[in-house]
């Protein structure tokens, strides 16, 4: 397989990557300290003068363990991209064009327009497409 950036850009890719990941990593472990602390403040809370803000307070809880599952999925994206780069295979979809063809198709390049904006997709635009499509269908 070809190699699609050079040095320098896959250099850029890979620090970006990194970026988003420190910030991300540091958004999680945030978060679950707020949710755990939540929970601590919520268990030891007995005084019935607070029942009025456990609503609140759970629907916080509830929306910070979502944020922390959409991190996780990217970190695990960004995770594998940078196995990507390691293995000379990043900016490769994942997709396959045409779930009928019959041979093995060469694996194809998402644009870089798109890898500039979303370092960590794992399939071109068409790709992603189809798959959401199918999923709707579903
Ligand atoms: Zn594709």
């Amino acid at each position: 397989m070809k190699r699609l950036f050079s040095k320098e850009e896959l250099k850029g890719f890979h620090k970006m990557l990194l970026d988003h990941r420190k910030a991300l990593a540091g958004d999680v472990n945030h978060l679950e300290d707020t949710a755990l602390r939540n929970q601590k403040d919520n268990a030891a809370t007995h005084d019935i003068s607070n029942f009025a803000d456990l609503g609140t307070d759970y629907h916080e809880q509830e929306l910070s363990i979502g944020l922390i599952e959409n991190s996780e999925g990217t970190l695990r994206a960004i995770d594998a991209a940078l196995l990507k780069i390691e293995n000379g295979t990043y900016g490769y979809c994942e997709g396959i064009d045409d779930e009928d063809a019959e041979e093995e198709q060469e694996p194809h390049p998402i644009k870089k327009n798109r890898l500039k904006a979303l370092p960590w997709a794992r399939c071109c635009i068409t790709c992603q497409r189809l798959m959401e499509q199918s999923a709707e269908r579903l």
